[in-house]
């Protein structure tokens, strides 16, 4: 391993710790993605003895580097070329039943494995001088990266009791490394789940926007409804699995579907709140199912259901009540529209109005609506992707034309009630309206001249005077 510690750091660490007769590795995530040649910016160091005192003299002799301190933790942190290193003492911890706080002690480095979370984050690569780069792996991590497993180094009962976020960490592992969990560790997972109570949402979320971020995010939610954890976190996703049949007929699993849509959007974006949406966008489709006796399963305005829910799902889960969540709801609300759009005739004002509710959108919007389509017929998904690629084109088409993405309208109040000589009124408004249908039925071009002159009619008609 020797050669993939190449960065000056570890020399620098390596001859202050042998200085002072200390034990030093790099543990943890560092060594698990060096070996997966994952990316990384992170590096955590474990000495045996004080983690700030290391952190300290290191950055004096790579030339005084700014050292941040966090003396409750017993660590400290420097960057160094774009890399975060962060130093801590060895420790041994135990822990008591309400809080994954644990009692912390100075500790051996065996020790400090053994409070690691999985066999595949507690191996560590010394830095002394003469054992630089050697493995200690006492729990077989490296055989557990080879064959792609999960497995909590000590008793997963323990381990998961203790501090059940990693519960939660190690289904997120496997999403993000498409591993397997190990029988025992699994075993674990679902006999603790009831313990993740003591887990804050902020915390919760953060490893769901992990999942979220992975090359297969369906991995994560299949692993959280098997464990039974789903419905703790999200029950209203938990409710789309299933099919229900009257007279035999069946819908589609909105469950799995919803997955499928995800895992689809992967590709063509990582903008992790379209990646929520996509996760969201049939949510209500549970509550508004109804079964019609002439046209079988309909969702009615599940769209507009799912967007009001959106608001109780992220204040759940302590995601921004932002314009992130706006964006989210506007991707649930419209979620239906290229679709119904590209079934009928492509007309210039249906692309026109939907480019206007779109703005900047739309081009996310496109991208979940072409994941969207998860029909196993194959000549149905190439029809439906040829029709949006004609919706994709049209709008472009009446973007230049019309200019109506981000609509500002061409005459303004004001001037409309001074041309009229009007108060504010309603009467401006619904001029200003009128207008604004006029240019998204192509009456009119979204130009000035063109709204003035209608503006003037439509006085007229309304017995105006200018
Ligand atoms: P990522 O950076 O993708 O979150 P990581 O494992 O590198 O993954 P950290 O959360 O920074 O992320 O953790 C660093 C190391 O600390 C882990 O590899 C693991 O050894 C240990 N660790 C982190 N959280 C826990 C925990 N809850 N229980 C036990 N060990 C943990």
């Amino acid at each position: 391993m020797k050669e993939h510690l190449k960065s000056p750091v570890f020399k620098t660490i390596a001859q202050v710790a042998d200085e002072n007769g200390n034990e030093a590795y790099v543990i943890g995530g560092f060594v698990r993605d060096l070996i997966l040649k994952r990316p990384t910016t992170d590096i955590d160091v474990v000495v045996v003895g004080s983690g700030i005192d290391l952190a300290r003299e290191v950055a004096k002799e790579l030339g005084g580097l700014k050292v941040s301190v966090f003396k409750n933790f017993g660590t400290a942190m420097f960057k160094y070329r774009g890399m975060d290193i962060e130093f801590v003492g060895a420790r041994k911890e135990s822990y008591q039943r309400n809080s994954r706080k644990p009692i912390v002690e100075d500790g051996t480095l065996e020790d400090d494995q053994n409070r690691r979370d999985f066999t595949i984050n507690a191996m560590a690569l010394s830095l002394n001088e003469k054992s630089f780069g050697e493995l200690v792996d006492p729990f077989g991590g490296l055989k557990d990266l080879e064959e792609g497993v999960i497995r909590t180094p000590l008793d997963p009962m323990v381990t998961f009791s203790d501090d059940p976020l990693r519960i939660l960490r190690a289904i997120r592992f496997a999403t993000q490394l498409g591993f397997r969990i190990e029988d025992k560790t699994y075993e674990g997972i679902v006999a603790q789940k009831d313990r993740l109570q003591i887990i804050s949402m902020e915390r919760v979320a953060e490893e769901l926007n992990k999942m979220m971020m992975s090359e297969r995010p369906s991995l994560g939610f299949k692993l959280l409804e098997k464990t039974g954890l789903l419905p703790m976190i999200l029950p209203e996703l938990q409710d789309m699995k299933g099919v229900e049949k009257v007279r035999g007929i069946g819908h589609k699993d909105n469950f799995y579907h919803t997955l499928e849509v995800l895992d689809q959007l992967v590709p063509y974006s990582d903008d992790l709140w379209l990646r929520w949406a996509a996760l969201l966008h049939d949510i209500a489709k549970p509550r508004t199912k109804r079964f019609d006796p002439k046209l079988g399963w309909t969702f009615h305005a599940h769209n507009f259901v799912g967007m009001k829910m959106v608001p109780k799902i992220f204040k759940r889960l302590r995601l921004p009540q932002n314009e992130k969540m706006k964006f989210v709801q506007k991707m649930v609300e419209l979620h239906m529209r290229p679709i119904v759009l590209s079934e009928d005739e492509v007309t210039d004002s249906a692309v026109r109005r939907l480019l206007f509710e779109a703005g900047d959108d739309i081009d996310s919007l496109m991208t979940l609506c072409e994941a969207d389509i998860t029909s196993k017929n194959e000549v149905k998904v190439r029809k439906f992707l040829r029709n949006f690629k004609l919706v994709r084109q049209k709008l472009k088409e009446i973007e230049e034309k019309d200019r109506v993405r981000n609509f500002q309208p061409p005459v303004s109040g004001e001037e409309v009630m001074k041309t009229f000589n009007l108060p504010p009124c309603q009467t401006v408004g619904e001029i200003k309206s009128a207008i604004k249908e006029a240019i998204l039925e192509g009456e009119i071009h979204n130009d000035y001249d063109e709204a003035r002159a209608f503006m003037l009619r439509k006085g007229k008609e309304m017995g105006l005077k200018s």
